[in-house]
């Protein structure tokens, strides 16, 4: 049976100090979390410390929101998988859309940040999902298959164990406007399906994939709930203690 995984994008909220008082807020709530859940936070950088930090003793696990592709050297401003990792993360964020929409993340870039991800045992959290004109246009199945088939070429079989999905529709970021539970579960039976093709059912069934796009407390329920949504990919209201809790709870209740 597949866990769900309940992951924070902070995106750029929260230096050190403010991600202190986030992390005690969680950690008030909720150090110790149901052994079928996982949750995680992606903090900025520059708070990853402190998140390791505050975090030690729970069972919520740190991840990053991107990762550079090489191994180090002349990249002034960015991270490599090894400082991730070292610095005590076991996820990271790849091909978010702001990262394709506002820095020129390609295709060919996203897959080559989840080998390198993989390289340093650092589950990469593979997001992909359409613009609303490419959903009225009802391209949206193929844009997804794309952006799968290329974020996972040359994963093998093995390696695609430690893969997470996202499927985050461009529509539903940030925008209060959510899929609904059929959108998401339709969607997500696609991608399964798209896993199957390439890897066989066994590895397609193992494969988490979360649903993001303004999930909160009051639509998670539905969300979480449906068959292939394992789990969901929270930015806004992961910055709220209170509501990134409750959706915990709520994926408690429905494992
Ligand atoms: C995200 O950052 O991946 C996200 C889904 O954001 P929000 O929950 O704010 O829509």
């Amino acid at each position: 049976m597949r866990k769900l995984l309940i992951a924070g994008n902070w995106k750029m909220n929260c230096g050190p100090y403010d991600a202190a008082e986030l992390l005690e807020g969680l950690i008030s709530q909720k150090s110790e979390v149901d052994e079928n859940v996982d949750v995680l936070v992606c903090p900025p950088f520059v708070s990853i410390g402190m998140a390791v930090k505050y975090l030690y003793d729970t069972d919520i696990q740190v991840g990053a929101q991107n990762i550079h592709f090489e191994e180090n050297g002349a990249y002034t401003g960015e991270i490599s998988g090894s400082m991730l990792a070292e610095s005590g993360c076991n996820y990271v964020i790849v091909g978010h859309s702001e990262r394709r929409q506002y820095f020129g993340e390609t295709d060919e870039t996203v897959n080559k940040r989840v080998k390198k991800s993989l390289e340093h045992k650092l589950a990469p959290i593979v997001c992909v999902g359409e613009s609303l004109d490419q959903r009225k246009s009802d391209t949206h199945h193929e844009v997804v298959e794309n952006q799968i088939k290329a974020a996972l070429e040359h994963v093998s079989n093995s390696e695609i164990l430690d893969v997470v999905i996202a499927y985050e529709p461009i529509w539903a970021i940030g925008t209060g406007e959510t899929a609904s539970p059929e959108q998401a579960q339709e969607m997500h039976k696609h991608i399964r399906n798209i896993l199957t093709n390439l890897y066989g059912d066994e590895a397609a069934e193992a494969i988490n994939i979360l649903y993001g796009g303004s999930m909160k407390p009051a639509n998670a329920r539905d969300l979480l709930d449906q068959k292939d949504v394992d789990g969901g990919l929270i930015g806004g209201a992961s910055l709220d203690a209170e509501s990134f809790s409750e959706i915990i709870n709520i994926a408690e209740d429905l494992v």
